[in-house]
């Protein structure tokens, strides 16, 4: 089981006006050149910035985003999200390099009601990962009301995700994480069967855990993209030069074995597209399951999709993590969207993990068409595996000891 929502406050259980609301965001959104490339963080963040501005809160706004090796490692400053942000509600929105300082305070409480504050990158500071007590006091000393609405960062033990809100009484989840989790409960609590999942990308190794796990809850698999070759090679098929995880061979064949023990389905491709170098974009499409020496698959081919998509219309629950090839590329999409396209067509509850998959969900067109998309790649496998996630156990009350 994972966390359940009991006792834990939301945004709406809070008088806000004039108070000085700490919104933990995930505006961790991809960046290149300095450009946001997809700002579906940003705008799945609109509904709880809005709401609190509504309310009259005094807002901090904060984030993480990517991975600085060094403090101030401008190609990670929040800078372009501030400039989006402020487009996007029509305000200033004032960025503050220093979220330790008491300047913090000063400044949200003095705020204009055309302002907001945004603090720098909380990677920044080398407390924020280190899940630090002192960092994460600094924080709380200016704030009054606490929220978390960082669904796609609630599964790591950071200071503003864990620390902080271990320090305050007020404290409580935004509209996103409430649908995140209400969402993905839905695949945990009773799924409508037939449940399907597909499972894509690029390696088995990442996602042996939800694997198992979903072994106990799931009707069929089916598998695509790099991590199929590893499944043909351990039934013993020849897969050319595809992408396989030499030691995870082992782990496939009992996976195969405890699929057929149990009962459920296991699809795996029975044609690929396949080409002989990556970045000649030239392909090829085999007839059958094997791949010859030279050739390496890089999408499911046309029999597959066939199949594929007739499992996926005969599904009532389906969650769908990982592209069914090398989605990013054109001559090697198709693959995937037109799994995506079979999702589209499907009336039931269809979810999509976070990262690639909602990646190659809105380059297929089809992202309008899906229950819901994840915000929060990890954060989602995670919670689907029954892991508790520490930003939502953090927000429960403390347990009284002694009664
Ligand atoms: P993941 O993060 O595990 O979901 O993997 C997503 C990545 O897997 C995407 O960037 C895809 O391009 C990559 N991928 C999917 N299929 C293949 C394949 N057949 N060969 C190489 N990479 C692949």
């Amino acid at each position: 089981m994972g966390s359940d929502l009991k006792g834990i406050k939301t945004i709406r259980d809070f008088e806000l006006k004039d108070k000085i609301v700490f919104l933990r965001l995930d505006l961790n959104v991809p960046l290149e050149a300095g450009k946001i490339t997809d700002e579906t963080r940003i705008t799945a963040s609109l509904p709880t910035i809005k709401y609190a501005l509504e309310k009259g809160a005094k807002l901090v706004l904060a984030s993480h985003l990517g991975r600085p090796k060094a403090a101030g490692d401008k190609k990670y400053s929040m800078e372009p999200v501030a400039d989006r942000l402020s487009e996007l509600l029509g305000k200033e929105v004032i960025l503050v390099e220093e979220p330790k300082s008491d300047a913090v305070k000063a400044l949200v409480k003095g705020a204009a009601k055309n302002q907001i504050v945004l603090l720098e990158n909380l990677r920044y500071e080398p407390g924020e990962t280190e899940n630090s007590e002192d960092f994460a006091q600094a924080m709380a000393s200016y704030t009054d009301i606490y929220i978390n609405d960082a669904f796609g960062a609630s599964h790591r033990a950071h200071a503003s995700i864990d620390a902080l809100p271990r320090l305050l009484k007020n404290k409580g989840i935004g509209f996103l994480i409430e649908k995140e989790i209400q969402m993905l409960n839905q695949l945990l609590e009773n799924p409508k069967r037939p449940y399907l999942a597909i499972l894509g990308g690029a390696k088995v190794s990442d996602k042996i855990d939800v694997i198992l796990k979903l072994m106990d809850v799931v009707d069929g698999f089916v598998i695509g993209g790099a991590m199929a070759y590893t499944f043909l090679k351990a039934q013993g098929l020849p897969v050319g030069k595809s992408l396989v995880e030499a030691d995870k061979i082992s782990f496939a064949k009992d996976m195969i074995r405890r699929v057929e023990a149990r009962d459920k389905t296991l699809l795996l491709p029975v044609d690929h597209v396949v080409t002989t170098d990556i970045a000649s974009r030239k392909v090829m499409t085999t007839s059958c399951p094997a791949i010859e020496e030279n050739f390496m698959g890089v999408v499911i081919g046309p029999k597959t999709i066939s199949q594929y998509s007739a499992a996926i219309r005969g599904a009532k629950t389906i969650f769908w993590n990982g592209p069914m090839g090398i989605f990013e590329t054109p001559e090697y999409a198709e693959g995937t969207f037109a799994i995506a396209k079979a999702l589209s067509e499907n009336t039931g509850l269809k979810i999509v993990g976070g990262g690639d998959s909602a990646a190659a969900a809105e380059a297929s067109g089809f992202a309008d068409k899906m229950t819901h998309i994840s915000t929060g790649g990890g954060a989602s496998l995670e919670y689907l595996q029954g892991l508790r996630l520490p930003g939502i156990e953090a927000l429960k009350p403390p347990k009284i000891s002694g009664l």
